[in-house]
């Protein structure tokens, strides 16, 4: 919520009569250089709206009215939803509406030119990064992420605790790279969104066997997978794999790194140094922490804790190459994840979505707790 300043008052003055922090404030305001606040000066406030409106974005509230505000409590996005790309793009304008101090970054663009978007939360010395829908049929990543955003962001704002330590602490601590949806071309196709190219589309019904189901869907639009791009004994899933050309799955492209989202990705990684890296996909209830003895000591404590707050299995090494997360490990020796989210058959249903968050939103916490 927006409000008009009718007195003049000190950053810290307003943090605490909203019971924020002051960096909270500040990153929601990046215009505010002094520690006075002039009369006067239109101030976003951070989860917090009017209480007679549903919707209280764009509106000015003096601050003499202070009582007719409060607090958000409940979520202000519902991912829960069949989730293309200008579902997130609502959502993702939705939070950074209540919760200014979200930072947006375009690191790339999809094969159609969707902008691949990166979060930024925090402002950390720690680099936590997760990733989502690098496959196209396991969307459901996508909106099981955008839904721990919007906790975090509550959290943050509400001051909550998780286990023993304030959610504010994890924001001092950690600047979390939160990119939710990798291959945004390749959901569209799988949701039916008419956002798809007509040309492209009719290239990739005929990848697809001239079927318009494409709920086996896992490659880019036009058929490459972008989870077997990366240079990480790339040429091993290049000799072996049965597609020798652009497939609904597994084709590896014709050199790694081929496809501008595979990029983009690897350029993300290149830049940002991450002291961990989780990626999200669909489905099996296990959470893959090896990669050829690559992988830190740390890596196998930390699943441990994974494993605890979720149910669900670590796995140290499955015959695999190629992956954003093989290659981020061999590159960079820190730890890196891969969480299959779910049980049953991709693309998972939505009557799945509240169940992979009760088990797996432990992950997410339990990332943040470690780092910060
Ligand atoms: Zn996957």
């Amino acid at each position: 919520m927006k409000i008009c300043m009718n007195e003049t008052v000190t950053i810290k003055q307003l943090a605490d009569r909203f019971q924020l922090s002051e960096r909270l404030l500040k990153d929601s305001n990046p215009s505010l250089q002094n520690e006075q606040i002039p009369e006067g000066a239109i101030i976003e406030i951070p989860g917090w709206r009017g209480v007679n409106s549903s919707s209280s974005i764009g509106k000015f509230i003096n601050i003499a009215d202070i009582k007719k505000v409060e607090p958000i409590t409940k979520p202000v996005i519902q991912p829960k939803r069949h989730y293309h790309f200008q579902s997130l793009v609502n959502d993702i304008g939705t939070l950074k509406a209540f919760y200014p101090f979200m930072k947006e970054r375009i690191i790339g663009y999809s094969v159609l030119g969707n902008p691949l978007i990166e979060l930024i939360i925090g402002c950390g010395p720690k680099k936590v990064h997760m990733n989502g829908s690098f496959h196209a049929n396991e969307w459901i990543t996508s909106a099981i992420m955008m839904k721990w955003l919007n906790d975090y962001l509550r959290k943050l704002v509400l001051n909550e605790y998780f286990s023993s330590k304030p959610v504010r602490e994890f924001y001092e601590n950690i600047t979390l790279s939160y990119v939710p949806m990798v291959n945004p071309d390749g959901i569209n196709l799988v949701l039916g969104s008419h956002e798809t190219d007509v040309e492209i589309r009719k290239q990739a019904i005929q990848l697809n066997g001239g079927s318009t189901d494409f709920s086996n869907w896992k490659s880019n639009v036009r058929g490459v997978d972008l989870n077997n791009q990366y240079p990480a004994f790339w040429e091993i899933e290049k000799r072996r794999k049965p597609q020798k050309t652009p497939s609904p799955r597994d084709y590896p492209g014709d050199r790694p790194l081929s496809e501008p989202e595979a990029m983009a990705m690897a350029e993300l990684a290149k830049r940002s140094l991450f002291d961990i890296i989780l990626a999200f996909h669909t489905q099996g209830e296990e959470i893959y922490w090896g990669y050829l003895n690559y992988e830190p000591e740390v890596s196998e404590l930390i699943v441990k804790d994974y494993e605890r707050a979720s149910g669900y299995k670590a796995v140290q090494t499955i015959d695999s190459h190629a992956g954003f997360r093989d290659w981020f490990i061999k590159e960079f020796r820190k730890p890196g994840f891969t969480v299959e989210l779910g049980a049953g058959t991709n693309p998972l249903p939505l009557s799945q979505f509240d169940e992979i968050d009760r088990k797996a939103n432990g992950i997410f916490w339990t990332t943040l707790f470690h780092f910060s």
